[in-house]
């Protein structure tokens, strides 16, 4: 599992883990941050090698349910 280039233009879902904040980002945008600040509680949100993965891997999943 890699952060596919192919994913770079979609447009990611990243709930807050402090409150729940849904951050509408790209694909390229996860993959070059390393932290970010929640917009509603202002929580700081890592976001390391396996975090970038989980979401990309989800948002895959969720691409695939689409589709099919
Ligand atoms: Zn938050």
């Amino acid at each position: 599992m890699t952060l596919s280039p192919s994913l770079y233009d979609d447009i990611f879902h990243h709930p807050c883990p402090s409150c729940g904040e849904k951050h509408k980002k790209t694909g390229r945008w996860f993959a070059i941050v390393a932290r970010y600040h929640c917009l509603n509680c202002n929580a700081e949100i890592l976001l390391k090698y396996p975090q970038k993965i989980a979401i990309f891997n989800a948002h895959s999943i969720l691409k695939n349910k689409e589709v099919s």
